[in-house]
């Protein structure tokens, strides 16, 4: 392997660190303690390891953490009346709905009631319009990482070409807003791009949100380039169930210049930067100077 690892897990511990330092200021000089409530309905076992995770790490940066656990069948209007609960309460500064929710909720008609200011997810629409017009927002997690994870490790991405493999709402269109707000030259590839590897090719960046196991092969990697890999998928390999990611690994890493691992690249980085969403949440509610390096 040539390219430098980026670190995901010792760069998201960082991240916590900057958050705990900032809470307790809050804490300290205004008696302030930032708040994040989870909403989670239904037994996803995914989802409720995630829930269980996040508030672990919300208390360990010093945070007050409130959990709602709702039944599978909980009517729409009960759920929508907890999120305006939610909204009016100050000692709530971010609210998230665990996705994805039951069949007979509609998944956008509540995130787009969660209140934009707590909407620490950026899913919220007024969300999606501020940053698409390169106004302060609340930015997705998984993207934030990935922009963080970038801008330390190359300083300044102006003017690098970039290519983000998929276009979902959660992590493929809004990364490609980062990196056009960073000034990068942004494609957006996804399942219809014609010539794929070719396009891949001209990359100085590439972040693969896809969600296909080790689907981009070495060979689509211009040497020395930056590959972030946001994939995390589950395979059986030698009789073990393993994690990998969209790209594979070991061939990418001989040709690029930095590469992230899947598991401790980006993955890590995501309940990083919800705690430091949070925390910018708690500072905007208050009229009080956001933490530096936390945002986007
Ligand atoms: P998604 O299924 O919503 O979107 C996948 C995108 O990939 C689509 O836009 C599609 O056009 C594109 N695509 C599909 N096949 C393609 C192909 N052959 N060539 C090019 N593009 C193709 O997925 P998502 O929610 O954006 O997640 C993507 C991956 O990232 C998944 O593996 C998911 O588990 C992972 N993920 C990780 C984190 C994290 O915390 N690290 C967070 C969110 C998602």
């Amino acid at each position: 392997m040539t390219a430098q690892l980026m670190d995901g897990k010792a760069f998201a511990a960082s991240v916590r660190e900057k958050v705990a330092g900032h809470v307790s200021r809050l804490k300290e000089e205004n008696g302030i303690t930032p708040g994040l409530a989870v909403v989670l309905v239904g037994e996803d076992p995914a989802s409720q390891v995630y829930v269980r995770s996040k508030g672990k790490q919300t208390v360990e940066v010093g945070m007050n953490s409130i959990e709602h656990r709702l039944d599978a069948e909980t009517p729409e209007d009960k759920l929508l009346a907890l999120i305006e609960e939610l909204n009016n309460d100050p000692a709530v500064h971010g609210i998230l709905v665990q996705l994805p929710l039951p069949k007979h909720l509609d998944e956008d008609l509540v995130i787009n009631s969660i209140s934009p200011q707590k909407d620490v997810d950026g899913f919220h629409i007024s969300n999606v319009g501020l940053l698409g017009t390169g106004q302060k927002a609340m930015v997705p997690c998984t993207p934030l990482g990935c922009l963080m994870m970038l801008r330390d490790y190359h300083g300044s991405l102006s003017g690098m070409d970039a290519v983000v493999i998929g276009r979902s709402n959660i992590v493929g269109k809004p990364m490609a807003m980062l990196l056009l707000g960073d000034s990068c030259t942004v494609t957006v590839a996804h399942s219809r791009t014609k010539d794929l590897p070719d396009v891949v090719r001209r990359a100085d960046i590439v972040v693969a949100a896809v969600g296909r196991p080790e689907m981009v092969p070495g060979d689509w990697i211009k040497d020395g380039a930056t590959v972030v890999d946001v994939g995390i998928n589950r395979i059986e390999r030698d009789g073990k169930n393993v994690l990998v990611g969209d790209v594979d690994f070991a061939s990418c890493a001989e040709r690029a210049g930095a590469i992230t691992p899947v598991p401790g690249g980006v993955g890590p980085m995501t309940i990083a930067c919800l705690l430091a969403n949070t925390v910018t949440a708690c500072c905007r509610a208050n009229g009080l100077a956001e933490p530096e390096g936390l945002t986007a």
